[in-house]
């Protein structure tokens, strides 16, 4: 193991604190930071009872906090919001930043519209009693460089007097600090010029901040989540930089990348440790009955649950030496595969995937192959990381421990790809019912301009979603099986609720978000041909990171969707020419 950042940041609202109490302001002070509420409240009482008046706003997210913290929501009949637009930024950058808002103001009618002031919001607010107030928002970022050399937009801290002239000035927080010092240390280290650079990067963060729940859907705030997220993705984007491939894409090999953040009372600190895999265990636990499960499978009870299921047996082994399990459960039917796992924190796409086949073994027409987790490495690091952190997104899991998209992988050996790509040669399946999730709250890289690079669409969920990923000449029987899956999913009227809920919002804080609602569904189609089956139905559940109920709704979209799916294509197999592959 090699250590290659171990460093202590003193807590910057303690600092602030200590500071203002040791030279008292002549002015109240407003300061932006990146702490929780609490926090922020106890270090403004702390220095009120030294007669000092500060207030100390987060950084992250000021719109949506200045509702919760500063104003009373539920005496408002109206309120307007003009949002901010930087030409270092997407145009709607702070109309995203400001999500939930339009989902936290009970019944009062809210509208949004850009405004042309630098970096604030301002805020109309009518009471029901028909008092009006104006107020504006600051909401502290600045233009630099990121870790590929690109000008980024990044919140930041800030520090200011009120009641004088006072514009103010940057306040460098840890929160960071941390971030850049990681992104410091991996540029400034020398890796050998091969890939994988390294079998594991742990990056064990401490950082003193709660998470907040929000009311709506399974919306919070969390600091420490999006760490997590920024911390990943730019360490890959610079790795990824570094190896002359393009920044952000699956392809690249640069190992298995790991943020581990912690809540921590004492002050911010980060450890960058490079590892060895060792041991390869499996986290054990309790089975549950697999239709209402209501949290993610252990391992073992989704290789329990498959070998339910008759047929041949599929084996690979993964990048870390893991067993990633299938079967091939010949019929008379048009084949199909059945995958879930490539993507390993989307965890409701296994308990689908073997609800569906289970059922699908018990009819003797059936015809199919199924890898239930096709990222096992990446499921073990998911089953880890939520013990400390259960609810969040957690997408160190998403790629194989080399680092990339087991779909996408070029170089041979193959590794857990192999799982897939056997279970389509003794099938030969056309359709490839291939199940995933995304967050079921909000996406953000604070340090890297906010929106997720790359992953733009999936900053905001916006229910179960569909997406059909056609080869060319593939297109007609394409759309008949989607719009087919579509209807029948809209049969069951939870799911559209739910889905009314999450797109009515999407669509007041993300106005251009490029796809199609059908049914109630959303639905969007690609012709490519990247993917291996001519045809393939992406789903794509709001499970990032998910329990109970809203689980247990999430795989049963999935079970729903593989059977719709399956019935509609026997039918088409039987009726229509399907073209060469
Ligand atoms: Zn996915």
């Amino acid at each position: 193991m090699t250590t290659i950042l171990n460093l202590d940041v003193p807590r910057t609202l303690d600092a602030l604190v200590s500071l203002l109490l040791s030279s008292p302001p002549s002015q109240p002070v407003e300061a932006w930071l990146f702490d929780d509420g609490p926090s922020r409240k106890a270090a403004e009482e702390k220095l009120a009872a030294a007669g000092i008046k500060a207030r100390i706003r987060s950084a992250y997210k000021p719109l949506v906090y200045f509702f919760l913290e500063e104003v009373d929501v539920s005496s408002l009949t109206r309120i307007e919001v003009g949002y901010p637009v930087h030409a270092a930024a997407d145009p709607h950058r702070f109309l995203i930043e400001a999500y939930p808002l339009a989902a936290l103001v009970g019944d009062a009618e809210i509208s949004f519209r850009p405004n042309d002031l630098d970096l604030v919001y301002d805020v109309t607010l009518v009471t029901k009693s028909g008092e009006t107030s104006t107020h504006a928002v600051f909401a502290p970022n600045i233009v630099e460089d990121d870790h590929v050399g690109a000008p980024v937009l990044r919140c930041c801290g800030w520090r200011r007097a009120v009641g004088i002239a006072d514009a103010g000035q940057r306040l460098k927080a840890d929160f960071e600090i941390l971030f850049l010092a990681a992104i410091n240390a991996v540029k400034q280290h020398h890796w050998e010029r091969q890939q994988p650079y390294f079998d594991r990067l742990r990056i064990a963060v401490d950082l003193p901040a709660n998470d907040r729940d929000l009311d709506f859907c399974s919306e919070s705030i969390s600091l420490r989540e999006a760490m997590h997220e920024d911390l990943f993705f730019a360490v890959r984007e610079c790795l990824n930089a570094e190896m002359g491939a393009m920044a952000g894409r699956g392809g690249a090999r640069p190992g298995q990348v790991v943020p581990d953040i912690r809540a921590a009372k004492a002050d911010p600190r980060i450890v960058m440790t490079v590892e060895n895999f060792g041991e390869h265990s499996e986290t054990t636990g309790p089975e549950s009955a697999i239709e209402t499960a209501s949290r993610p499978l252990k391992i073992g009870q989704i290789r329990n649950e498959l070998s339910k299921i008759e047929g041949e047996p599929i084996k690979a082994i993964s990048r870390e030496g893991r067993e990633v399990l299938g079967r091939y459960h010949k019929g008379p039917g048009p084949a199909v595969l059945i995958s879930s796992g490539q993507h390993a924190n989307e965890t409701s796409g296994p308990v689908g995937a073997l609800r569906a086949a289970q059922a699908l073994a018990a009819d003797p027409n059936s015809h199919f192959a199924i890898v239930p987790v096709e990222n096992v490495d990446g499921y073990e690091l998911h089953q880890r990381l939520i013990v400390e952190n259960p609810f969040h997104m957690h997408h160190a899991a998403r790629y194989t421990a080399f680092g990339d998209d087991l779909s996408f992988t070029v170089p041979a050996p193959a590794y857990e790809r192999d799982a897939r790509m056997a279970a389509l040669a003794l099938s030969s399946a056309k359709l490839h019912l291939n199940l995933h999730g995304y967050p079921s709250h909000e996406w953000t890289r604070p340090m890297s301009g906010y929106l997720p690079r790359g992953f733009e669409l999936w900053t905001i969920p916006k229910g179960f979603f569909l997406i059909i990923c056609t080869h060319p000449g593939w297109e007609t029987i394409g759309e008949t099986l989607l719009d087919e899956v579509a209807r029948r999913l809209a049969e069951d009227k939870n799911l559209v609720d739910f889905n009314a809920k999450q797109i009515e919002c999407v669509r007041l804080h993300m106005p251009n978000a490029p796809f199609e609602v059908r049914y109630g569904i959303p639905v969007l189609k690609q012709v490519s041909s990247l993917y291996q089956a001519p045809l393939t139905i992406i789903t794509e559940a709001t499970d990032e990171t998910v329990y109970d109920q809203t689980f247990i709704d999430c795989h049963e979209a999935q079970t729903r969707t593989v059977l719709f799916a399956v019935e509609a294509y026997r039918r088409l197999a039987e009726n229509s020419d399907f073209p060469a592959v």
